[in-house]
């Protein structure tokens, strides 16, 4: 039995079973694998209008193999994740374009030309967060959702400035500008040239309602023009309504009706597992364990979208908008790059937590949107246990009590894996759901959220 028995484990299991129990319709009108005729129940998922909310989850470089993976080592091959009960999947393609070259494209996206596509519509250049090849800023769905009276939040393991949080409030010509202090690739943005100032800086002035995640580090470098000048980003954040939160303990005390910043780490959060290092003639069976090194101060990704959720609802309660919230599983993509299987596998999990949290607010609240996706493909493979690759591999034993081998060779070893230019799932449950299906493109996904919340762009 891999799966992890940690002190939440009796609380997940309940939570698990109520959930399940609540989810039989769905999961039977969903339900891979399924033997019944499901005509009647996938005919019933269609709904068209209107959402009061939407809730994005996306799990970075979660793309099937990923998926794939974190399923049969937790679940086994014919069990389902969270992720897997949602009515309507599609998959979608994920290129960007080529900076100089915008009518070519480029095969292999990054996070930041590929959230720029779901979270402005637009295509762009690897680097770009939320501005077109030549560098003009184009409006996100939180900012129109925003604009429009709805509530706003953005949530994630990475530090908040990274690139997918990022691209739904801030507008840069290179996602390396995190801080005020941090502008060396950004001169046309920063404050003292009269931009708009670094992510940190926008993320502030753009002003989601709830904002959690890492990148401490960046809301406290010094801002260098402006009103702000000289104060911290974090004390600009004070300054303009955030309460600012920095440890679990204190998210959990948040109550509904003012603005919310928390950061709980100086860079990206703590790993939920580690494991066995691959290399290039294997190991041996193995299974991850549960990451003792982990900051008790830091919430888990679940937690944060419980919270966020929470908030969200009860801050949106009597209002005729609802609100938007982008839920993101950063590490799974990081933990690909370092080629550490428990490492993405632990954060998938995790991220999979969130998923069947946002599901059981869309079985309460059936006019919420959730879509569940990914930004790009990763590295990870399921190889035939007994071989080797030209990368490196590891074998875990999985739930079923068989061997899994996963093969990393997308770089050479010890260096960063890459990306893949595969398209990727996405899935969703609620008023426009049915836009996912078929192969659509990453940008069409911003006008199916855009559609499905009445925003004009
Ligand atoms: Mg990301
Ligand atoms: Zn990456």
């Amino acid at each position: 039995m891999p799966a992890l028995h940690s002190r939440r484990t009796a609380v997940v299991a309940v939570a698990l079973t109520a959930a399940a129990l609540v989810a039989i319709p769905s999961a039977a009108a969903a339900g891979a694998g399924g033997r019944s005729d499901r005509t009647a129940a996938v005919r019933k998922a269609v709904v068209g209008g209107h959402a009061r909310n939407v809730i994005m989850l996306l799990g970075d470089g979660m793309g099937d193999s990923e998926i794939t993976i974190a399923r049969n080592y937790q679940v086994g091959a014919d069990g389902r994740l969270a992720l897997d009960h949602l009515p309507m999947t599609g998959e979608y393609t994920t290129y960007a374009v080529q900076k100089d070259h915008p009518e070519l494209p480029d095969y292999v996206t990054d996070s930041a030309a590929s959230g720029t596509g779901w979270a402005t519509g637009h295509k762009t250049y690897n680097g770009a967060i939320s501005v077109l090849p030549d560098g003009t800023p184009v409006p996100t769905v939180l900012e129109l959702a925003k604009r429009a009276g709805y509530r706003t939040g953005d949530v994630t393991t990475a530090e908040l400035q990274d690139a997918t949080p990022a691209v739904l409030v801030a507008h840069v010509v290179d996602r390396g500008c995190k801080g005020p202090q941090s502008m060396d690739g950004c001169a046309v943005n920063a404050k003292e040239n009269g931009g708009a100032g670094s992510i940190a800086e926008q993320l502030v002035q753009t002003g989601p309602d709830v904002m959690l995640g890492g990148g401490q580090q960046y809301f406290d470098q010094v801002v260098q023009a402006g009103r702000f000048q000289g104060r911290t980003v974090a004390q600009q954040a004070q300054a303009t309504g955030y309460q600012v939160v920095r440890t679990a303990d204190q998210l959990s005390r948040v109550t509904p009706g003012q603005k919310v910043l928390g950061t709980f780490g100086p860079n990206n959060l703590d790993l939920e597992w580690v494991g066995p290092t691959p290399t290039a003639v294997g190991t041996a069976s193995s299974t991850c364990s549960a990451n003792t090194a982990r900051t008790a101060s830091q919430p888990h990704l679940d937690d944060m979208a419980t919270k966020a959720i929470s908030l969200l609802d009860r801050e949106s309660r009597g209002s005729r908008h609802g609100f938007f919230l982008q839920i993101e599983g950063a590490s799974i993509d990081k933990q690909d790059h370092a080629a550490n299987p428990c490492g993405q596998i632990g954060e998938t999990v995790e991220f999979d937590k969130a998923v069947g949290t946002a599901m059981a607010y869309q079985r309460s609240h059936p006019d919420t949107l959730v879509i569940v996706t990914a930004d790009h493909g990763h590295t990870s493979q399921i190889v035939e246990t007994g071989t080797t690759t030209t990368g490196a591999t590891a074998t875990l034993r999985t739930h079923d009590g068989a061997d899994m081998t996963i093969s990393y060779a997308t770089a050479p070893i010890g260096s960063s894996q890459q990306h893949t230019g595969t398209e990727v799932r996405v899935a969703a449950a609620g008023p426009q759901a049915a836009n996912v299906t078929g192969v659509t493109n990453q940008t069409d996904l911003f006008f199916t959220m855009a559609r499905a919340l009445g925003l004009r762009h």
